[in-house]
């Protein structure tokens, strides 16, 4: 690990969306991370967890309640929209719905250029040097660049997004679900093509999608979300292969898995009940309503979160006082859980 400062440090992020009546939806509450250059920080979680919300938040789409997001080591939380502008070129994001993402009335040239131009990059021969590179570097053909969205397929379409996305010079991107709409046999080619990019180019990304195994796969770290909270981060191999938080535990157990063989052997975990409201989020642990292991002061009192075997975890099976009590009859948290 270098001793650099990291590309982008998240301090305890929270956004809080108003609804009317006074009420609010806890879209993200209290998240804190880190990412190197070069990295990959996947983000899993059911639909309406919070993911694409810290995304958003994160590039200032929205304006955060509270927290601290700096980046490159300058504090850019509470930047006016205007001071945003030099790092909007350095933060960008890749879309889920690429059909959704593109102008329609544009070719594919004037759409990988139209950001160079906004941020007033090169002369018009020079843009036009870069699209025709990006439209190679995302396996494109040169032809390509004066035709219309619309006839392209779904994954040619993420590979315009991909360039597009790429004609700003990024250093940090929010891959927000960019496989969820493609066809599976497409999802491969773009992941590749995204980590291609990452090793000739040194990109940071936050990965956000549901599909674990997939993440586990792309990603160096992985933080898993419940609720707008960050309940385990860790490193890709400690997260999917020996989970902490019990909620990790049952998302990893619900995974398939290709094996018929190995699937046969997995246990499951069914989780009973449903995600609470974000409007009006319980005061404990949000997970408490769905946790066998979940105690009267988990209900009373949010779980701080914990340093456990290189991980943070947000989970009161983790804290000290329940360690030393593990240990006084010489067993260890992941026995307690498998009991
Ligand atoms: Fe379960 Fe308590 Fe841990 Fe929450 S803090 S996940 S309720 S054991």
């Amino acid at each position: 690990m270098s001793n650099e400062a990291p590309l982008l440090e998240v301090r305890n992020l929270t956004k809080h969306f108003p609804v009317g009546h006074g009420k609010e939806v806890h879209a993200v509450n209290g998240v804190s991370f880190t990412l190197e250059k070069g990295e990959t920080l996947g983000i899993v979680g059911e639909s309406g967890c919070g993911k694409s919300s810290m995304g958003r938040t994160i590039l200032k789409v929205h304006e955060p309640t509270s927290g601290q997001i700096i980046f490159e080591g300058n504090d850019i939380t509470k930047l006016s929209n205007k001071k945003m502008f030099s790092y909007r070129k350095k933060m960008q994001m890749i879309f889920q719905d690429p059909y959704a993402s593109l102008n329609p009335r544009f070719t594919v040239g004037e759409i990988i250029e139209e950001p160079m131009i906004i941020h007033k990059m090169g002369t018009a021969h020079e843009r036009k040097a870069i699209v025709q590179e990006l439209i190679e570097t995302v396996g494109l053909k040169p032809d390509h660049i004066r035709r219309y969205p619309h006839e392209f397929s779904g994954g040619q379409r993420q590979r315009i997004g991909i360039a597009r996305t790429l004609a700003l010079r990024p250093e940090f991107i929010v891959c927000d679900e960019p496989i969820s709409a493609l066809d599976v046999s497409i999802q491969a080619q773009v992941i590749n093509l995204l980590e291609k990019l990452q090793r000739e180019r040194g990109f940071s990304y936050l990965f956000i999608a549901h599909d674990l195994e997939m993440v586990y796969h792309i990603s160096h770290k992985i933080g898993v979300m419940y609720l707008g909270n960050m309940v385990e981060l860790g490193s890709s191999d400690d997260v999917y292969k020996k989970p902490l938080h019990p909620y990790t535990r049952a998302l990893i157990s619900a995974a398939p898995i290709a094996d018929p063989h190995l699937a046969k052997e997995k246990k499951r975990i069914i989780l009973k009940g449903e995600v609470p409201s974000p409007l009006n989020p319980p005061v404990g642990c949000p997970f408490a309503g769905r946790c066998r292991y979940a105690s009267e002061s988990c209900r009373q009192k949010k779980p701080e979160i914990y340093e456990y075997d290189n991980r943070k975890v947000a989970c009161n099976l983790y804290s000290p006082e329940n360690l030393a009590k593990y240990k006084a009859v010489g067993k260890t948290p992941e026995q307690i859980l498998a009991e």
